[in-house]
């Protein structure tokens, strides 16, 4: 995933129509963070996957493959596979047997009856199905892959761990604050699941909000992180104008309290410094029918931002961040 790659890749984002008043309660809510929250429309990327971050449309890359068991970047770059070794910093924790399995929902808390979907993007054994995942599927739009590896570390830590850990960390979170919470895989899958399956069951899960979860493989010197919030879109079985706006709501409050959280900047590279992007070609969001999101929550091959994604003190503040905003957006 460069910048020209995966996640983005509209790597010429346009500007979109809807600029919204919206604005100013999120700005208010990142006093200084923020600045101008517009709302680029990225049109055409190609991936889907789940996202979309890494998830370049394209195919899988198995051959690049870091022996680390990362998936190699599906967005397009490849990990370095000569330096496989990961420094124990940047290994995430291990989700224990417990962490593995779904919670019971809280008894009680002010996200009691509240469902939320957490969709961890890619899956750290996708890239040994290159057949399965280069399936493609149908997001309505058009179709392509069913899933794609993710990106990873220069040091081949593979954003399918980042995105693993930080859900396990957000269900942790709101689960204590009531909230029913299912992940869309939880490492338990060989592969997958696709990206119309990752937005079918949040959407069987009549989820209150859903939310995928990245790290973009972009080029050094990109940095920061970004919501990407759906666009309008209806064709075939993709009809995303009943969650646009939801979204857009969901999107704006996770990012302020992204920024407020972790102290980390919105995108320099995509969203014109509002941390914030529009796009109609994820599978992810065409397909959903629950208000939904992406976090790309930085960039992997950016040496600074790698440095914070494997770290577990950050990863956890980026899960706060998100619980946060997820908690605002549902209590209204
Ligand atoms: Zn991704």
């Amino acid at each position: 995933m460069s910048y020209t790659g995966p996640d983005f890749e509209p790597s010429q984002p346009r500007r979109s129509p809807l600029r919204r008043p919206l604005t100013v309660a999120v700005a208010a809510l990142v006093p200084g963070a923020l600045l101008g929250w517009g709302v680029y429309a990225a049109v055409g990327g190609p991936d889907d996957g789940d996202g979309g971050g890494s998830d370049r449309a394209g195919g899988v890359r198995t051959s690049s493959a870091p022996s680390s068991g990362g998936s190699a970047g599906d967005d397009g770059e490849k990990p370095t596979t000569g330096s496989s070794s990961v420094p124990t910093s940047e290994k995430p924790s291990k989700p224990s047997a417990s962490a593995s399995k779904s919670a019971p929902a809280a008894a009680s808390g002010p996200l009691e009856g509240k469902v939320v979907v957490i969709d961890p993007g890619h899956n750290t054994a996708n890239f040994q199905h290159a057949t399965e995942i280069n399936r493609k599927v149908n997001v309505g739009t058009h179709w392509k892959a069913c899933d794609t590896t993710g990106t990873a570390t220069n040091a081949g830590w593979p954003e399918a761990k980042f995105t693993l850990d930080v859900a396990h960390r957000l269900r942790t979170l709101l689960e204590k604050q009531g909230a029913t919470v299912k992940l869309t895989q939880d490492g338990d899958r060989s592969y997958g699941p696709c990206v119309d399956e990752r937005a079918r069951i949040g959407n069987e899960a009549h989820a209150d909000a859903a939310i995928s979860i990245h790290a973009d493989g972009s080029g050094a010197g990109n940095r920061g992180f970004h919501v990407i919030m759906p666009g309008p879109v209806h064709e075939g079985a993709a009809d995303t104008r009943d969650i646009v706006a939801p979204s857009a709501e969901l999107g704006k409050r996770v990012a302020g309290s992204f920024v407020r959280v972790t102290g980390t900047a919105p995108s320099n590279y995509l969203g014109d410094g509002t941390g914030l992007v529009t796009r109609t070609d994820l599978g992810g969001l065409n397909l959903s029918t629950v208000p939904k999101v992406f976090i790309e929550c930085g960039n992997m091959r950016d040496g600074k931002d790698a440095a914070l994604l494997t770290s577990g003190s950050w990863r956890q503040k980026a899960a706060q961040g998100m619980s946060e905003g997820i908690v605002s957006f549902l209590r209204g």
